[in-house]
């Protein structure tokens, strides 16, 4: 990369993911706890329950899919409450191999991520129309 290429506009990120990592055999139940306070407190979309490894993901886990209007809130809710599990935050652009593996942020400590199962390039993903419905304040 040249030193004077222009820096990429934030403009790029479309939406964003939370993948919440457990292991079905200890973990699951604080996963759950996890999901119902976040579907409690955040205008999100929470993805199925994967009890197994999917896609490039070498744990079990689920998808929290957001707009970019929620980060400000959301993350630093989870940094505070993801307890013993990790989180893998990443942006939504055209290339989700970069997202995944060069530009996320982890909560919790780093789980491994299979890239060569991820396109590096791709249409951009809107958040999805969010499925919970809060009751609460963060
Ligand atoms: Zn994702």
């Amino acid at each position: 990369m040249s030193e004077h290429a222009a820096p990429r506009p934030y403009s790029e990120i479309a939406s964003y993911h939370a993948h919440v990592y457990y292991d079905p055999a200890t973990t699951r139940g604080e996963a759950e706890r996890l999901r119902q306070w976040i579907g409690e407190r955040f205008s999100v979309t929470l993805g199925r329950w994967h009890d197994v490894k999917v896609g490039p993901h070498d744990q079990a886990m689920y998808q929290v899919a957001f707009a970019t209007e929620v980060f400000a809130e959301f993350v630093p809710w989870l940094m505070l409450n993801h307890g013993k599990l990790s989180v893998l935050v990443h942006p939504n652009t055209t290339n989700p191999r970069r997202d995944h593996l060069v530009d996320p942020l982890w909560i919790g400590p780093a789980l491994l991520v299979h890239g060569d199962k991820l396109p590096e390039e791709s249409e951009l993903e809107h958040a999805p129309a969010p499925n919970t419905q809060p009751t609460r304040r963060p």
